[in-house]
């Protein structure tokens, strides 16, 4: 058995392991009650990680009672399971799908959206399903970009994982191939220098991992990022906003910036989903909008993501910015709100009525406004 296997092996995966300083129940509820509904998985590595209970890793792991006192929320807030064509895709872009191809992961995440699948018996996704997503792709000319996820590829064995990424690379119209995955940051062990040389056969493939907190980046972490990154795969990383683990903008902050030392560019940060049995985990999204007011001009705009919202019932990722930003936009004036507070205008380019009708490029001389100059320095 490999290390990592043994990790998994050697963790807590039923709530009688959990130590006693991490037991709890609310209302009558405690966390065998949890399990039945919720599995639970805190691998050996990541376990390893935990000081505290209640803190920014202890919480993303160990069962809360909360998460059964839930009835109202929706188990599949996105709408997933509405655009699923076959059991393992989801489409819902016009150019890339969604590819459901396992239901394990190194730990299971109580916040996560898809807890109504993962880690299930009936969440378990078939051989048959893999070949059956691979077909949708291969007779859908449209899609040019796969992203593969679950649960987490890199759970599986690397001759599987290969077969699903040669049989993806035979497929002509198919560009890019992405990997979601929390490996990196919750069971480092996994990415072995045969995994790497192993996934460099399928470029161009991209990762997005899933860093939470800086206390996520340890040298078994920082290694795994930089084999991947050795092997070429560009890394990014995708964060959920959460409450009691880091809805800090110092936290953040930090996470985004060590992030870039170990190659990974912060790519989205959610806001949480409206999910069943993670609603404890939701912050006000002002809060994620006053992180990104306190990222953007004050840190380098590559450990700045794009904050997003995931819209229930299947709208898609919708990005979102302060609303400070743009002060406001007419009379050929865009007035801009600066990372300190002041103000500058932008004059923007009005096109002739006879050249937009043409679609053509605008005017050679853009008008002015009254506090601007076109070294863009006004209005202070
Ligand atoms: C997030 C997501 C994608 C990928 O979206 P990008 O914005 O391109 O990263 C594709 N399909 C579904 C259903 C998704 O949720
Ligand atoms: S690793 Fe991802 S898919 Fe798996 S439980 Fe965590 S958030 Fe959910």
């Amino acid at each position: 058995m490999e290390e990592w296997q043994q990790l998994l092996v050697d963790g807590i995966n039923r709530s009688s392991q959990l130590p006693p300083q991490w037991r709890s129940s609310k209302e009558g509820v405690d966390q065998g009650d949890v399990e039945k509904t919720f599995p639970i998985r805190i691998n050996g590595y990541y376990s390893s990680l935990i000081s505290d209970p209640d803190g920014p890793i202890g919480r993303q792991v160990i069962p809360d009672s909360e998460e059964v006192l839930d009835f109202e929320s929706p188990v599949d807030p996105l709408g997933e399971d509405t655009d699923s064509p076959v059991s393992a895709i989801v489409h819902r872009y016009p150019d890339r799908v969604l590819f459901l191809v396992t239901n394990q992961c190194p730990i299971y995440c109580r916040y996560c959206t898809r807890k109504r699948m993962i880690g299930t018996p009936e969440g378990v996704v078939t051989r048959r399903e893999v070949e059956e997503g691979i077909e949708y792709i291969r007779d859908h000319p449209e899609v040019r970009d796969v992203v593969l996820s679950g649960g987490d590829p890199l759970m599986l064995k690397d001759d599987y994982l290969e077969f699903i990424l040669s049989e993806l690379r035979r497929i002509p119209h198919l560009e890019i191939i992405r990997i979601g995955s929390r490996v990196p940051s919750s069971l480092p062990q996994r990415v072995t220098p045969e995994l790497c040389s192993m996934l460099k056969k399928y470029h161009p493939l991209f990762m997005n991992l899933h860093f939470n907190h800086p206390d996520e980046i340890t040298p078994q972490a920082s290694l795994a990022c930089n084999m991947l990154a050795d092997a070429g795969i560009p890394l990014g990383c995708q964060t959920v906003l959460m409450k009691g683990v880091n809805d800090d903008p110092d936290i953040l902050k930090k996470l985004f910036q060590k992030l870039l030392t170990i190659r990974v560019k912060p790519y989205y940060l959610y806001q949480a989903d409206l999910t069943r049995g993670a609603n404890h985990f939701r912050t006000p999204v002002a809060v994620g909008l006053e992180i990104m007011k306190k990222l953007q001009g004050h840190t380098s705009g590559m450990a700045i993501p794009h904050f997003v919202i995931d819209a229930p019932g299947g709208g898609g990722k919708i990005p979102i910015l302060p609303q400070e930003y743009l002060v406001s936009m007419e009379d050929g004036d865009v007035v801009l709100r600066n990372y300190e507070g002041n103000v500058f205008t932008y004059p923007d380019i009005i096109l002739p009525e006879t050249v937009r009708e043409e679609g053509g490029l605008g005017s050679p001389e853009p008008e002015v406004g009254p506090l601007g100059n076109r070294n863009g320095h006004a209005g202070k």
